[in-house]
């Protein structure tokens, strides 16, 4: 009897829905524990050759300079101009176009120039080296209940990679970045250290601002702070064409202060479905939140990676999201938690292929007609394509009277897209001719298109988006006669 009662009790365990839950949970949590979350191999050292975020455009360059303090870099710009070389600035690097190196130059890498150097809790300011990222920001302010007016919606960048892209975010009240800084000090290109305002005669910060590190280096920055309001989200889904209407009257209300939407990329709803996220103040502020960190990372990872192979897991993706992004509607969140979304999930490191991001620029009011006229141009199903589009987000870029370089000549949304193809000629070509014919149509539409990103567009493109661009070499002639601020970025489009 006794063998039969053990062969009985092990049916009855297997058989048991509790045993089945437990080893499938094993399994589940063991597969995400494994999935590799690498980092993209980008920066300033490949074995001599130093790249960007997409690793594309690799360059030899003379030395990298860890700056440590004003008086050596002041000496290493003065000596550029004397002996002719050149100099890149480099933050984070997460711009893709070559910004931050140039062939032989001298980089001067700022992450290690990131002091906190005073916080002003009445007058609601901070005054902070330029290497420091707005992550060190936001873990310096938290405690004194004070957040940021602008950023980005994550805050992995460092301050002055952002202000040399006039950076945007999510904040659809406070303008333009450069609106923000009160004060800055720069090294300019003769090797001069200037305190300039927005007010200064000499225009600097119009130039600095959106100057793509190529008219001297922002050592600090003084920048105006909010209170860490508490908002709640408040989610929708709309068809695209509704979208417009929608943002119109969010705008006029003012009980809302952030917002950002998502379209669709899925094959069944493709550009048709959208949803948005709003943030709306419930009066409350918040000196007691910690600041989220980032979770889920994995699974974030293995969700992306298998929609990033197209076709109806897009579908299915896009049907998550949507459960998803509802599931935050009524949630609370702080000011400077919606402004740190999570980065880790999206890295991309597939041998032979490459995640790059685009963003187009389009005036508030021609939205749906532009979309339309996308659906016709690009195709809903992107399976078996090389050139696969990941997922676009759309924020609010307010009218922009603060830089040279203005992406924002009226008010716009900006379009960010995430991009993947394939490294070899003809794919990097392929990818080129779509984002050229994407371009042209954005134009058309009197848009433009951000210049942080890798420039697949053609100079006759980049002259028409940025009309100003005469004016702003000019005054690099002028401010920088011995160019002594060089990168790939100018080289290409000037
Ligand atoms: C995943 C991802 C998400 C993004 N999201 C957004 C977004 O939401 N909104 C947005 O507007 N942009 C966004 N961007 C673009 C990004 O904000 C810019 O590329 C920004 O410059 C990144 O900061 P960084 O520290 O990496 O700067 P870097 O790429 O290192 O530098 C950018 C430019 O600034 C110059 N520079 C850097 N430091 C200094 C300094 N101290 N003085 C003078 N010049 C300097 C460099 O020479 C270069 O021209 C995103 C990019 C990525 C990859």
């Amino acid at each position: 009897m006794k063998p039969s009662l053990i062969k009985n009790n092990k049916q009855v365990i297997h058989k048991n829905p509790w045993f089945l839950g437990i080893v499938v949970c094993i399994f589940v949590v063991f597969v995400s524990l494994s999935i590799p979350i690498e980092k993209r191999k980008y920066g300033l050292s490949q074995r001599n050759l130093t790249t960007d975020y997409t690793g594309l455009l690799p360059e030899r360059i003379e030395r990298i300079v860890k700056v440590g303090n004003r008086t050596e870099l002041q000496k290493i710009v003065k000596e550029a101009n004397e002996k002719g070389q050149h100099i890149s600035i480099a933050g984070l690097q997460h711009s893709q176009g070559g910004h931050t190196y140039y062939k032989d130059s001298v980089v001067l890498d700022m992450k290690t120039f990131n002091k906190v150097l005073e916080i002003d809790k009445q007058h609601k300011t901070i005054k902070v080296e330029s290497g420091a990222t707005w992550e060190d920001v936001q873990e310096a302010i938290q405690p004194y209940g004070l957040a940021l007016k602008v950023t980005q919606s994550q805050s992995i960048f460092t301050i002055g990679g952002s202000l040399s892209v006039n950076a945007h975010g999510r904040d659809i009240r406070s303008g333009p970045m450069a609106g923000t800084v009160r004060e800055m000090t720069i090294l300019t290109p003769t090797g001069e250290i200037k305190t300039i305002t927005q007010n200064d005669s000499e225009e600097w910060m119009k130039y600095v601002f959106g100057g793509y590190g190529l008219f001297g280096v922002i050592l600090d920055v003084t920048l105006e702070l909010t209170e860490n309001d508490v908002y709640t989200i408040h989610t929708e889904e709309h068809k695209t064409h509704e979208y417009e209407a929608y943002f119109a009257k969010l705008l006029r209300n003012d009980d809302t202060s952030m917002h950002y939407a998502r379209v669709s990329v899925a094959p069944n709803s493709f550009l048709n479905e959208m949803y948005v996220i709003d943030y709306i103040y419930t009066g409350k502020t918040d000196d007691q939140t910690p600041l989220k960190k980032e979770r889920g990372a994995r699974i974030g990872k293995l969700a992306l990676d298998l929609c990033r192979q197209g076709g109806g897991v897009e579908d299915l993706f896009w049907e998550n999201q949507k459960l998803l992004i509802k599931s935050l509607d009524g949630d609370e969140i702080t000011r400077n938690n919606a402004m740190r979304g999570n980065s880790a999930f999206m890295e991309f490191t597939t041998p032979g292929r490459v995640e790059v991001l685009q963003e187009f620029f389009i005036p508030v009011e021609q939205f749906e007609e532009y979309m339309s006229d996308l659906k016709r141009f690009l195709p809903a199903i992107d399976k078996n394509d090389d050139f696969k589009i990941q997922n676009i987000t759309v924020r609010y870029a307010a009218k922009d009277n603060y830089t040279s370089l203005n992406y924002a000549k009226e008010d716009m949304f900006g379009l960010v897209i995430l991009i993947q193809h394939g490294l070899k000629e003809k794919e990097i070509n392929n990818a080129k001719a779509i984002i050229q014919g994407w371009t042209d149509l954005t134009l058309k539409h009197g848009g433009g298109y951000y210049l942080p990103y890798y420039p697949y567009q053609t100079k006759d493109q980049f002259r028409i988006a940025y009309p100003k661009w005469e004016k702003f070499q000019e005054e690099k002639l002028k401010r920088d006669p011995n160019d002594v601020f060089q990168n790939i970025f100018y080289d290409h489009y000037f």
